[in-house]
């Protein structure tokens, strides 16, 4: 779906020419400026060309943005909102469906957020969390369709079994454990476990069929899962907050620079690519959603938070099938174990998927490697982040983290034929005619100051907010954009809690267990469940 493009709202604040054009730096000083972390040569901070002063800068085009947005619009619809994503259209980056897994990640199957302790005990703790946060997610959906905001959930949500799948008598052990632990609790009620080979070949068949006996091999399955097609739904919400009063969505507009005023708001330096003109515009809460290059642009507005931290980026890979008759004989998203040393959102799996009404099958992700921090990115990105505050820590992981790095070259040096072997782990006849591969988006994982490793890396996501609460980046990118809703909600509560009081009920109305934990009560939980099941469509 292509978004109209509507003029740039102009509130006239201070606005002497709009449309005046401002001088561009030289490529020689941006570089210079980016490494020095002084973007002063970008913009001068005198500058009066303002060309708007909103409420709300939103950057970026993908799933976080839109979804804050939304939250934003319901919560306080008098407010301005400009939406910069540099691109020709939203949702192209992370969160179009061809460029993440598209899993609804609600631990149902994702074997990482279950770790076993040298007890031999299964920590299902952040299981429980994770999937809270998808039954966040959820509530926020409904409440999108009920409201009519978004036309119906079938456009991106589609229900899918989720599995885990393991081999080997080690791995046995450990998924009837995992099954007992989970299945005891209200969050993964119904959860089926099997060793029995007709039961499993009946749940998926493609895993079984010529799979050589003897070796044992366990699944548990849950019917709770969902593939999400993110691009369609961040489309849908764009599509939204374009047609409300106030909201402007500009693409092809790259935020090139961000500093503070004096009064504490945040000056934007804003290049509009068809025009290849320069504006600024002035807000007063700015929320950076760029995605993988969320970073950088938080380096620039210098805020004591960004001090010390760097990015690493790991780029995706998937097989796709091209075989009809096999992508119509699976309907599961089948999770396996991650091999030693491979990060957690590495884990392989053999996913059905729902994408523009079409299913489609894919296995993987292989990991790679590229300096970009976005697909359509530079590969200067990840040396121009580089500062002296993070340098430190970004030697220091590079240091501690050698199973990763041997990972990483393992799988960068992979050819077709160890690809469609790791693939035939899962599907033991696959054919490699039957399966091409596909470049999917940019995961730039977080390299933050310890005090006693000097630099540590991070697996999951984190908002990082000034003080004040006037800026915001999210960086990192797992479980992601299943998880958009709360950490939009974590991005309001910890940006806008003076007005949290005001809002409570309005954020109650769209998210029912909002201030609650379902773990700590069955019955909302069973209640919230059978409400979003029912408005989503989500029956198998
Ligand atoms: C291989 C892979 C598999 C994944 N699988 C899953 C999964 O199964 N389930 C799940 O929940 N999540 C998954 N994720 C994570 C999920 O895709 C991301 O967390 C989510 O899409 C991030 O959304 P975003 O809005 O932050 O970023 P993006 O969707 O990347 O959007 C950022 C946007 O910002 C724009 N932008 C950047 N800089 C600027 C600038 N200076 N000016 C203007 N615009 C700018 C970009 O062009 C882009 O459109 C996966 C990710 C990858 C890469």
């Amino acid at each position: 779906m292509q978004l109209a493009i509507r003029p740039p709202v102009t509130c006239g604040c201070k606005s002497r020419n709009p449309w005046r054009k401002i001088k561009a730096a030289s490529p020689l000083n941006v570089v210079l400026a980016g490494l020095s972390g002084n973007a002063e040569t970008m913009m001068s901070s005198n500058s009066t060309d303002i060309a708007s002063s909103v409420d709300v800068v939103l950057i970026g085009g993908g799933v976080m943005s839109a979804t804050l947005g939304t939250l934003l619009r319901q919560l306080q619809p008098d407010w301005k909102i400009s939406i910069y994503e540099r691109l020709d259209t939203v949702a192209e980056e992370s969160s179009n469906a061809w460029n993440n897994a598209g899993t609804g990640h609600s631990a149902l199957c994702e074997l990482n957020y279950t770790p076993q302790g040298a007890d031999g005990k299964v920590d299902i703790s952040k299981a429980v969390a994770v999937n809270e946060q998808f039954q966040v997610s959820r509530q926020f959906w409904a409440y999108l369709v009920e409201n009519g905001v978004i036309p119906a959930a079938g456009d991106f949500l589609t229900a899918v079994p989720h599995m885990s799948f393991v081999w080997g008598a080690d791995n046995v052990a450990f998924l009837r454990k995992r099954h007992e632990a989970l299945s005891a609790h209200p969050l993964f009620a119904g959860m089926d476990y099997s060793e029995d080979r007709q039961q499993i070949a009946q749940w998926a068949p493609l895993i079984m069929q010529n799979r050589p006996k003897g070796e044992p091999i366990a699944v548990t399955r849950s019917l709770m899962g969902t593939d999400v097609n993110f691009g369609a739904l961040t489309r849908l919400l764009f599509s939204y907050l374009s047609g409300t009063k106030g909201c402007v969505l500009h693409t092809r507009h790259d935020v090139q620079d961000i500093r503070r005023d004096e009064d504490g708001q945040w000056r934007l330096k804003v290049r509009d690519l068809r025009e290849n003109t320069d504006r600024i515009v002035r807000s007063r809460f700015v929320f950076i959603g760029g995605g993988g290059a969320a970073l950088t642009l938080l380096q620039k507005t210098g805020i004591p938070q960004a001090q010390g931290v760097g990015g690493f980026p790991v780029s995706g890979q998937f097989l796709r099938c091209t075989n009809k008759a096999l992508i119509a004989r699976h309907r599961a998203k089948v999770y396996g174990k991650a091999s030693v040393g491979a990060p957690p959102m590495s884990v392989p799996h053999l996913d059905t998927r729902m994408i523009d009404g079409k299913p489609a099958l894919l296995f993987g992700p292989y990991a790679g490697f590229s300096t970009r921090f976005l697909k359509q990115g530079s590969l200067m990105d990840l040396p121009l982040s580089v500062r002296p505050g993070n340098i430190g820590p970004m030697l220091a992981v590079a240091r501690d983290n050698w199973p990763l790095t041997k990972y990483l070259i393992q799988q960068v040096m992979q050819s077709q034929e160890d690809r469609i072997a790791a693939l035939r782990d899962f599907i033991p006849d696959a054919k490699a005619e039957d399966w091409e591969l596909v470049v999917a988006g940019q995961r730039v994982q977080i390299i933050k100051q310890d005090p006693q490793k000097g630099g540590v890396l991070q697996f999951g996501t984190e908002v990082i907010a000034s003080d004040d609460g006037s800026v915001a980046a999210l960086l990192g990118a797992s479980p992601g954009a299943s998880t958009a809703a709360p950490i939009m909600l974590n991005v309001l509560q910890k940006c806008f809690a003076s007005k949290m009081p005001e809002w409570t009920d309005r954020l109650k109305a769209m998210v029912p267990s909002f201030g609650q934990k379902l773990a700590n009560n069955p019955a909302l939980c069973q209640q919230q469940f059978d409400r979003t099941t029912k408005i989503l469509g989500l029956t198998l």
